[in-house]
């Protein structure tokens, strides 16, 4: 409602409101408070990470997706949908990406120390505005030469947007990630509109299969469908694939009789602070060992 009442604006003419509407007036000065808000909270470093675990079939948790969460001063906690469609409408998710990165790649470089963490990767999701920047891989490349981290331990999570207008620029940019260690996984694929070409031509290691699709693999036997030509896709290709958004025991046992081979949702576990992370690794494996 909030992105329509904006659209209406902004057709209207040049982000002025024709008519006087209280309920959009309010719409727009949170968003332009927000919106200042988000230069001082990347200056104070107001975000933290939280890590949600991914599964692999066998119970072993391989890694985690870190996931946005802004602290804000005076609203609280905020979610990702709340600010970073923003911050992508003001490139202040070049920033704030790079910041992001560094919290995670400081999170890499303390595990590489523990040999029961040291294999543990991190997934960042990078949106398609910050990966499009010149100078990305040089940001990325700084942030992990000044952390220390090991690149073989990241991976970055782009969406299909990213690779609708291919072009050699972004394969050489991944390409030159790839070279560093640096992995990719193709996030909420299967939404996206691009062609499957790409996938043999990018250095794609990683599917993740949308959550929606996920969602309804019992209710509606197109999104069954989805789920069981994304696998056979990934498979027949030599990716991984992961499944997000398994939240029961019914849906982790059909993608795994489809030959998935990773899992993520609140089934196994909710996004988790590093504390609650920690233990939910170590608890994993106490259970697994006896
Ligand atoms: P995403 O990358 O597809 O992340 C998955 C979202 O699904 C997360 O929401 C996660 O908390 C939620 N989720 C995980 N398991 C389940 C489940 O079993 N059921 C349901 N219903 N939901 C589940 P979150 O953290 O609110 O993030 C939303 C989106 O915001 C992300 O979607 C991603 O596109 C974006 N985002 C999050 N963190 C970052 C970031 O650091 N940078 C950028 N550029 N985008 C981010
Ligand atoms: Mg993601
Ligand atoms: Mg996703
Ligand atoms: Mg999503």
């Amino acid at each position: 409602h909030a992105d329509l009442a904006m659209y209406q604006a902004k057709a209207a003419g040049r982000n002025t409101l024709r008519f006087f509407d209280p309920e959009m007036h309010a719409v727009l000065s949170t968003r332009t408070a927000l919106e200042s808000d988000l230069r001082i909270a990347i200056e104070q470093e107001q975000f933290f990470l939280c890590y949600q675990p991914q599964v692999h079939v066998d119970g072993k948790v391989q890694g985690v997706e870190a996931l946005v969460r802004w602290n804000h001063p005076t609203q609280g906690l905020l979610s990702p949908a709340s600010f970073i469609s923003l911050a992508e409408g003001n490139q202040m998710i070049v920033p704030l990406g790079i910041l992001i990165l560094k919290i995670a790649c400081k999170q890499l470089m303390a595990w590489s120390s523990i040999p029961e963490r040291r294999d543990l990767t991190i997934s960042v999701n990078v949106s398609t505005m910050q990966f499009r920047q010149l100078d990305f891989v040089s940001q990325v490349l700084r942030v992990l030469e000044k952390t220390g981290a090991p690149a073989n331990r990241l991976k970055i999570e782009i969406t299909e947007s990213l690779l609708m207008q291919d072009s050699d620029q972004m394969s050489q940019k991944m390409m030159l990630l790839k070279n560093h260690g640096v992995r990719f996984s193709l996030d909420d694929f299967g939404t996206g509109f691009s062609s499957l070409s790409y996938l043999k031509r990018l250095p794609i290691d990683q599917l993740k299969i949308d959550q929606t699709f996920v969602r309804d693999v019992f209710t509606d036997v197109h999104d069954a469908a989805i789920v069981k030509t994304i696998i056979a896709l990934g498979r027949s290709l030599s990716f991984e694939v992961i499944a997000e958004g398994v939240e029961t025991v019914e849906q982790k046992n059909y993608l795994t009789q489809q030959g998935c081979s990773y899992f993520q949702g609140y089934f196994f576990s909710r996004p988790l602070s590093i504390e609650a992370l920690e233990q939910y690794i170590d608890n994993m494996t106490a259970k697994k060992c006896g």
